[in-house]
């Protein structure tokens, strides 16, 4: 989709001037999270003037976790909110323009490169830096939605703490549920993997170390029906086992593991992504297969999907972008 095709491009900078629904900017980081933040940090201190448009979840996917004691600098740990507030404060510090907006379609066939924010704005940029994250995945029932902070969490690594030495389970039956079960299994009493099918799809050498972890327990042909749960948060699963049967564990922590969904649709007609939508980058670098279009943080990571390895990500893209600008004025 090129929202540009109907447009008379030779009037398209006179119709700007005069109706103002088009800025020409340097620098363009779309996204919030950690990754959009430092990105916005490096490219402000390097003069890069940087406009951020914070997208549908301002702050990004740590807005909805409860405390982050993982992120580096901050001993007593801090609340994914506050951790956000901070890195936006920050990036504002050294003059990022941080804007409310939702980037809706964006065209990267020539230069400038052009993002349309809210189906209304069009920004020209020399640089665009794609920090728009991923969204996790939930199963859509309502005690999911009712217990989302209170028991139910799509992020092991951030909230399995919560439950050391308690019973927890984890639905899905892919990499990340076996990475997540086994994980848990480290902290928790005992943890539960609800599968759908009567096999994993999980890679084989994940699944041997599934197998291996004693306190975990598989849970083949089994759907989840409802989170069960009281003031105090989750307190079982009531699950259904081969399409009939009505079997209710107790549990203490429900974690969702079925995927996530990289937010890259707008940019797929010119950037490369993998099978999976996520953004293929030059390895070692923020580089798309686009000049002067990088990508951060979870859009393009498979692997870590860490608030601290996507603010890394955050500063290789500040940089490479850079160093592109700087390759233009040569
Ligand atoms: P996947 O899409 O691979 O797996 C999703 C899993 O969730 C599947 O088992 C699927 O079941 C199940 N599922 C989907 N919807 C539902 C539902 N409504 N109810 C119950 N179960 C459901 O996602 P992942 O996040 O696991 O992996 C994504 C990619 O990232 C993969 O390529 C993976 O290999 C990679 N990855 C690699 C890791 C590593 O190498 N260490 C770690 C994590 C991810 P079904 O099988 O029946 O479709």
């Amino acid at each position: 989709m090129n929202f540009f095709k109907s447009m008379d491009i030779t009037n398209e900078k006179d119709s700007a001037k005069t109706s103002g629904d088009v800025e020409k900017v340097k620098c363009l980081i779309i996204g919030s999270g950690p990754a959009g933040y430092t990105a916005a940090i490096y490219a402000a201190r390097a003069n890069m003037s940087p406009v951020l448009y914070e997208g549908l979840q301002p702050g990004g996917q740590l807005t909805t976790t409860t405390e982050v004691d993982n992120f580096p600098g901050y001993p007593q740990g801090v609340t994914g909110p506050v951790l956000m507030e901070d890195l936006k404060a920050q990036a504002t510090r050294f003059g990022t323009d941080v804007r409310f907006g939702l980037a809706t379609a964006a065209d990267f066939s020539g230069r400038p490169h052009k993002v349309e924010i809210d189906n209304t704005k069009t920004i020209e940029a020399d640089v665009v830096i794609i920090a728009t994250g991923a969204t996790a995945k939930y199963l859509g029932l309502e005690s999911e939605e009712k217990f989302k902070g209170m028991g139910v969490s799509a992020c092991a690594t951030c909230d399995g703490f919560f439950y050391k030495g308690r019973d927890v389970a984890v639905v899905g039956g892919g990499d990340t549920a076996v990475e997540e079960a086994t994980y848990l299994a480290g902290i928790c009493n005992k943890v539960y993997l609800i599968v759908r099918r009567d096999e994993l799809r999980a890679s084989k050498i994940m699944q041997e170390r599934a197998l291996r972890t004693k306190n975990l327990e598989i849970l083949f042909e089994h759907q989840t029906k409802e989170i069960l749960g009281d003031n105090s948060g989750v307190t079982g699963v009531r699950l259904i086992r081969k399409g009939n049967e009505e079997v209710d564990i107790k549990i203490d922590g429900f974690f969702v593991a079925i995927g996530h969904h990289p937010n890259s649709d707008i940019f797929a007609e010119y950037i490369k992504t993998d099978e999976n939508g996520y953004i293929i980058t030059t390895p070692g670098s923020s580089k798309t297969n686009v000049s002067g279009v990088f990508a951060c943080g979870d859009v393009q990571d498979t692997h870590y999907r860490q608030a601290i390895t996507a603010a890394g990500s955050g500063c290789m893209a500040a940089l490479d972008a850079e160093r592109y600008l700087g390759s233009l004025e040569d």
